[in-house]
């Protein structure tokens, strides 16, 4: 059995780790057994449960696939992702679960697959597979722009409350954008469209419906002030990206287009609301909605370039850098890293570095910072919006027993559905 020494957990506690097959098997002092790594110093945490990625196979794998989004997730101290259903086909029938499956039998890391729902939603076939939740489900606005229809969204809801999984949705309400902002053509033009008032009013919608059909409702990427505190005031669960934690409108200038997303950046006064509250608990879960596109794609119009940047790689060095720099503490970055998102979803063997759970391990020294650089990062995206920002990357990251990351280069993983 393997021992990872005189590490300091998230709650100070400096102890032994012992690892046996895929479990911890002991937290304690002086542990016998064959030491794997000396983490003096360092800080050892469960590994990153990524609620939110869009690895892009089947169907856009010129932008990402399996293999290299869960390289850059292991790279990154993720030890689980869950992915979207926008592929193509979109994941919404069995077949397509089965045929984004097998290419998530590529992944390094443990993984969950969510159901979408669509016109073509077939929930027959679909909730006869190991499902993770359905999402990211967006409930239509009345011009029919995005998303889907009231009544299936209900129904959804429905569905999903008898079948005892989460809904995940995405919530903006495209009937409260500003058609003003339409007529400029920076880059912040996307920021002065989408509003946040169409993110509460969304999240207020989103969170009546589930809460009338029974149904469990986990809002992804809140972005506002206003849109977590409406989640949490209708007793859904929330998450935020690191993309509107640590980035802001002001960052537009030198961004452009590839700082286009969905929902998109805010104001500075809105973003530092936001992390405060990450810091006080309020925020559940951080999820990186790490969206890769190319190059190429990127650089166009603020009305035509693709939504979405990457995130998978750097959301846990981020948050370990503002941990180690005071601005929340270590124990918050287990919580919606880990500890939430196995809450929220069920994954009572994550989360948590104890005896009998999953040795999804993370190693990292806060005193060693590093600027982030997109040619250093293993997505097959080649840029990142927080390029040269200070992160504390991962030394080891070990995945049910197995060290898929040693600091320099990703090893063989044997990746599971967390479901299966
Ligand atoms: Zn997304």
């Amino acid at each position: 059995m393997q021992v990872i020494r005189n590490a300091t957990l998230a709650d100070g506690r400096v102890r032994d780790v012992r690892v046996d097959g895929e479990r911890v098997d002991a937290v304690g002092e002086d542990l016998d057994g064959e030491t794997l790594v000396d983490a003096t110093g360092k800080r050892l945490l469960p590994g990153m449960i990524d609620v939110h990625v869009h690895f892009r196979q089947p169907g856009f794998s010129h932008k990402e696939t399996w293999a290299s989004g869960s390289r850059s997730a292991a790279a990154g101290g993720v030890t689980t992702v869950v992915d979207q259903p926008n592929t193509d086909p979109p994941t919404v029938t069995g077949a397509a679960f089965d045929e984004k499956a097998a290419f998530a039998a590529e992944s390094v890391v443990d993984w969950g697959i969510n159901g979408g729902v669509t016109a073509d939603w077939d929930p027959e076939s679909l909730f006869d597979r190991p499902l993770f939740a359905l999402g990211e489900v967006f409930l239509a606005d009345s011009t029919g722009e995005m998303g889907i229809e009231a009544d299936l969204f209900e129904a959804a809801c429905e569905r999903a409350a008898d079948e005892d999984v989460v809904v995940t949705v995405h919530a903006e309400d495209a009937d409260l954008f500003a058609d003003a902002a339409r007529d400029r053509d920076d880059a912040d033009a996307w920021s002065a469209y989408r509003t946040p008032e169409a993110e509460e009013t969304a999240v207020e919608r989103a969170v009546a419906v589930g809460n009338d059909a029974d149904a469990t409702i986990h809002i992804a990427h809140t972005s506002t002030p206003e849109g977590v505190d409406a989640a949490k005031a209708g007793g859904a669960t929330c998450e935020a990206t690191p993309h509107h934690l640590f980035l802001s409108r002001e960052d537009l200038d030198d961004l452009g287009t590839f700082g286009r997303m969905n929902p998109p950046l805010r104001s500075e006064a809105r973003r530092e609301a936001l992390f405060e509250r990450l810091a006080d608990g309020r925020v559940d879960v951080v999820a990186t909605d790490h969206a890769p596109h190319t190059r190429e794609e990127k650089d166009a119009s603020v009305w035509d370039a693709p939504s979405g940047v990457p995130g998978v790689e750097t959301a846990l060095p981020l948050l370990v850098q503002a941990a180690s720099e005071g601005r929340l503490s270590f124990e918050r970055v287990r919580d919606v890293t880990a500890a939430n998102p196995a809450a929220v979803f069920g994954l009572p063997r994550k989360g948590r570095v104890e005896a009998g759970a999953d040795a999804d391990l993370v190693l990292v020294d806060p005193d060693h910072s590093t600027e982030i650089r997109g040619d250093r990062l293993h997505s097959a995206c080649d840029w990142t919006p927080f390029e040269g920002l200070g992160g504390v990357f991962p030394e080891l990251t070990m995945v049910r027993g197995t060290v898929v990351w040693d600091g320099e280069s990703v090893a063989d993983g044997d990746g599971e559905n967390v479901r299966a």
